[in-house]
């Protein structure tokens, strides 16, 4: 017993000292950019942790938690408090909508309007409506989802209405770049595209572990991080 009770110790120490660099990194980019420590936003990204570790980092203040696999999500939700805000982050297939609809709050990898189309629909009523935003792919890279500035604006435009949506920005995760400059001058472009998207739209979804103070340079309102708080996921190679 006390030996389980304190590895289980030392796992929310280890989860609280994680948390306490990821924090201290997105104040020290604030400061650097000159913004207001609380214009970011922490996305815990919790694809493949345990719900266990979910749970340590709820106890240490987290409420955002983003997951990328649908049916994984659905059976930890159960497990976990109920003023959890989930988000939904990248691709999405249609056969995925309902579940989306039914079981998150913000859904971030929106990229065509018969997905909208069915989450708008699929929504219940008695929720808010879901907060979406739409990913850009800006330096067109094949292999990863999302749209062009043009085909987002389009997309933004028949987002508005959709009653059971609610338009709220931009999320995108481009290449890797050799230094700073170069990734804020992609983040760069992501902030100007906000401002030809409708009034309203204030969130900047992009940032992670590694390009984190270019983003937030940049405009990134919240930024998306998984391993640098949860440790390597079980399983990864
Ligand atoms: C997995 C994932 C993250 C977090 O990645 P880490 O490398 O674990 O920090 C962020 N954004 C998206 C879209 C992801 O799929």
């Amino acid at each position: 017993m006390l030996s389980q009770n304190s590895s289980a110790t030392l796992a929310i120490a280890e989860h609280a000292s994680k948390r306490h660099a990821v924090l201290e990194q997105i104040a020290a980019a604030c400061v650097a950019a000159n913004r207001a420590a609380h214009s970011v936003n922490l996305l815990a990204v919790s694809k493949k942790q345990p719900v266990s570790a979910i749970a340590a980092h709820y106890q240490l203040g987290q409420r955002h938690f983003g997951e990328n696999y649908v049916q994984e999500a659905l059976s930890k939700m159960p497990e976990l408090p109920e003023d959890i805000v989930w988000h939904h982050i990248g691709p999405l297939q249609s056969n995925k909508t309902r579940a989306v609809a039914e079981n998150f709050a913000w859904c971030h990898g929106l990229c065509n309007l018969k997905i909208a189309q069915r989450l708008s629909a699929q929504r219940p009523p008695d929720l808010e409506p879901l907060q979406v935003c739409i990913q850009v792919n800006l330096e067109g890279e094949a292999s990863k989802s999302g749209l062009s500035a043009d085909a987002a604006v389009a997309l933004a435009e028949a987002v508005q209405d959709l009653p059971g949506l609610r338009l709220r920005g931009l999320m995108t995760l481009p290449p890797p770049q050799p230094n700073m400059q170069l990734q804020q001058q992609q983040f760069a472009k992501v902030a100007q595209l906000l401002q030809q998207l409708p009034s309203g739209c204030d969130t900047l979804s992009m940032g992670m572990s590694g390009d984190l103070e270019a983003a937030i340079a940049a405009g990134s309102t919240m930024v998306r991080i998984g391993t640098a708080l949860f440790g390597p996921r079980p399983g990864a190679a």
